[in-house]
């Protein structure tokens, strides 16, 4: 079985969006990550996310609030972010505390600056097949993992399991975009391994460990891992077991090492195109 690593993907994606970087007559776009408490796993993504700016060569800004923020003072700070000029695209951290309304917050980040896909005009565009929309990045940086191995998509059967809004529904839409054929499973699909197994690929992404073992792999399959889950030792691992797949699948992403790698280089991607289309807007 080979293994997809995920830093292969970004390297490629990397070069590509720092030659665009330097072609790019706009100021350095500039992204602003906002967040309000101190979770581990905000603070471990926020991480990530700046030192693949930096890497790349793109500004990128805290904003971190209290967790006595309440919703009116967190939806101003969302209007202001929408008015500053020299932002370029907004990422939220998520989930947030019960008394802030996620929802009303999705909506009121400008589309034009929603880098990560979260407001309803982005999701329409997504679901319309409108490419001027911003798909969620987890969702897109699995099918830049797929563009990468250059396998042909269209006519494919693609089965996930999982149908949140997060992941499984929009990148359900990108494989149809791609012409697979495509089949969403959920916790009251019946015969779970079976529809599995009709999949010439597998994207797994319902938070479980190791739920997908070899029983559910049709041989030959390419299987996409996008969970993040702790095992019975408490150590990252995919919805996939990894090891009892590998006799049987064509192809593997590895957790931790795999889409969760690609999703910064998407955010990147996206805070690239939002300054090029903010600029030609102002011409
Ligand atoms: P979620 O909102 O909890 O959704 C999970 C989905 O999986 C639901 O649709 C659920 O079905 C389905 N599911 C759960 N258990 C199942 C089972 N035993 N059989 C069949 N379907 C099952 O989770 P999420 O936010 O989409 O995240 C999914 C995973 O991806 C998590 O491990 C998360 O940490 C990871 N993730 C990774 C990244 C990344 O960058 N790599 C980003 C985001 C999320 P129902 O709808 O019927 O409940």
């Amino acid at each position: 079985m080979q293994i997809l690593k995920g830093t292969d993907v970004v390297a490629a994606m990397n070069s590509k969006l720092k030659k665009e970087l330097s072609q790019l007559s706009t100021p350095i776009p500039h992204l602003a990550i906002v967040r309000i408490g101190e979770r581990p796993d905000d603070l471990s993504y926020e991480r990530g996310a700046k030192k693949r700016m930096e890497t790349i060569g793109l500004h990128c800004s805290s904003y971190a609030y209290p967790e006595t923020i309440t919703n009116t003072e967190f939806q101003k700070i969302f209007a202001d972010l929408n008015a500053d000029q020299q932002i370029d695209g907004i990422l939220l951290l998520r989930p947030l505390p019960k008394h802030i309304d996620e929802q009303a917050i999705a909506s009121l980040i400008d589309p034009e600056k929603d880098v990560d896909g979260i407001s309803p005009i982005n999701m329409a565009k997504v679901f319309a097949g409108d490419s001027s929309g911003f798909a969620p990045c987890t969702a897109e940086a699995v099918i830049e993992m797929l563009d990468y191995t250059q396998i042909p998509l269209a006519g494919k059967q693609a089965v996930l399991v999982g149908r949140s809004l997060v992941v499984g529904k929009p990148l359900s839409m990108l494989l149809l975009q791609k012409n697979c054929t495509v089949t969403i499973c959920h916790t009251k699909t019946a015969d779970l391994s079976s529809v599995c197994q009709t999949a010439d690929i597998l994207i797994a992404c319902a938070g479980r460990a190791k739920m997908l073992n070899q029983s559910y792999i049709r041989p030959q399959a390419v299987v996409i891992d996008v969970g993040i889950n702790l095992d019975e030792n408490n150590k990252l691992c995919g919805d996939v077991d990894f090891e009892s797949i590998s006799p049987v699948a064509a192809l593997a992403t590895p957790v931790p090492g795999g889409v969760g790698t690609v999703t910064t280089s998407v955010l990147a991607k996206h805070l690239i195109e939002s300054a090029k289309r903010r600029k030609a807007e102002i011409e």
